[in-house]
């Protein structure tokens, strides 16, 4: 079985091919992705209006690619993006899904993008087990107990205020460094003392809930140390800034998700989303498991970052597992839940 997947949930217009094989791996065919990346840096942040247009001027050339990669003309089944994500945004990956299944006469399965960041795993490392996810995005915070990617996933915890990628690129953004800011934070820490400045763990209180997150104290702690520094005449000691800010993201992030898989009784930590690039959370995510006894499985970063063929990938587990097709009437979904994982 060939699945299309089709993605546009926010600033990546993606369309992967992969084949499902019987033991519960999935093959990759193609995995086209066209990014509006640094359009969106012009203005400091992902926009809407600018991502739903380069999606509409990217899709159809982006789908004709993938095609072509795979040498696959029609494709058994296609799943998009119906959720969580921008509006605008998915209604184009939506709207060319179902012209597409019309067109070609093939089932149709509007799937859960954060379902697909776990799932894509799967092509490099094999079956999934039971699992904690952590996915760390420009958009998105979550902690995720997974037993089966077929089954719905349930949400351990969130971000109150912002996404973790969102606090790099603010903090970079009041640092002067531009956009987007994980890379350069990730780039100027590593010259920099991670316990110079001792900034603040969101919600890591006795009374706080045990899997949520939140970053926006965080970045306001960044804001005032370095106002702190000019008021006081001296220059922003920036890689002790960046250094020390990336490690209490990092702490907070993989000290929450072992708090998980203990409580969960699993024994595998998935990472992903763009921001699992950053070497401070791999690397201490690696120390804990490793300490732990634990499995850390981490997609390669291309993979991370938002792609059809997750959605492919997702889509096929899905199809397995018996998910009947979506109706062609079905609607985008912005603020879909984790524990719907095909609409
Ligand atoms: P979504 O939230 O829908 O998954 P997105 O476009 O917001 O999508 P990604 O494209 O997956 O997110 O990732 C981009 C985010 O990851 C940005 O916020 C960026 O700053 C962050 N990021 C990328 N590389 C790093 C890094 N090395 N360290 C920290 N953050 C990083
Ligand atoms: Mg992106
Ligand atoms: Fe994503």
């Amino acid at each position: 079985m060939k699945v299309m997947g089709i993605e546009s949930s926010c600033d990546e217009t993606g369309v992967g091919i992969v084949e499902w094989n019987d033991d519960g791996t999935t093959t990759l065919l193609a995995d086209e992705v066209a990014s509006s990346v640094d359009e969106q840096a012009r203005y400091g942040g992902v926009v809407p209006e600018v991502a739903s247009r380069a999606h509409l001027e990217a899709i159809v050339p982006t789908m004709r690619r993938a095609r072509e990669a795979a040498g696959v003309d029609r494709p058994d089944a296609i799943a998009v993006t119906i959720g969580p994500g921008l509006a605008g945004a998915l209604l184009v990956g939506v709207a060319a899904a179902k012209a597409y299944v019309a067109a070609w006469d093939v089932p149709l399965y509007a799937v859960n993008h954060l379902g697909g960041h776990v799932a894509v795993d799967t092509l490099e490392h094999g079956p999934m087990t039971p699992c904690v996810a952590l996915l760390v995005s420009g958009g998105h915070t979550h902690l995720l107990h997974v037993d089966e990617l077929s089954k719905p996933i349930r949400e351990l915890g969130t971000t109150v205020d912002d996404a973790a990628g969102e606090a790099f690129d603010k903090v970079a953004r009041l640092l002067g460094l531009g956009y987007p800011g994980g890379p350069v934070i990730d780039r100027l820490a590593r010259d920099g003392d991670p316990h110079a400045i001792e900034f603040p763990r969101g919600m890591t209180g006795p009374r706080d809930a045990p899997y949520d997150f939140s970053f926006s104290g965080l970045k306001t702690a960044v804001a005032r140390y370095v106002e702190s520094c000019e008021r006081a005449g001296r220059q922003v000691p920036v890689a002790d800034v960046a250094a020390s800010f990336q490690e209490a993201v990092a702490d907070v992030l993989t000290r929450k998700a072992m708090r998980a898989i203990d409580e969960t009784g699993v024994d595998t930590l998935v990472l992903g989303g763009g921001a699992t690039a950053n070497s401070r959370i791999r690397s201490l995510a690696q120390e804990r498991c490793d300490a732990a006894g634990v499995t850390l499985r981490v997609p390669k970063p291309r993979l991370c970052t938002d792609n059809g063929v997750m959605i492919a990938t997702y889509g096929a587990h899905l199809i397995a597992g018996g998910a009947q097709p979506s109706d062609l009437t079905v609607s985008t979904d912005p603020g879909l839940p984790v524990t719907v994982g095909v609409k």
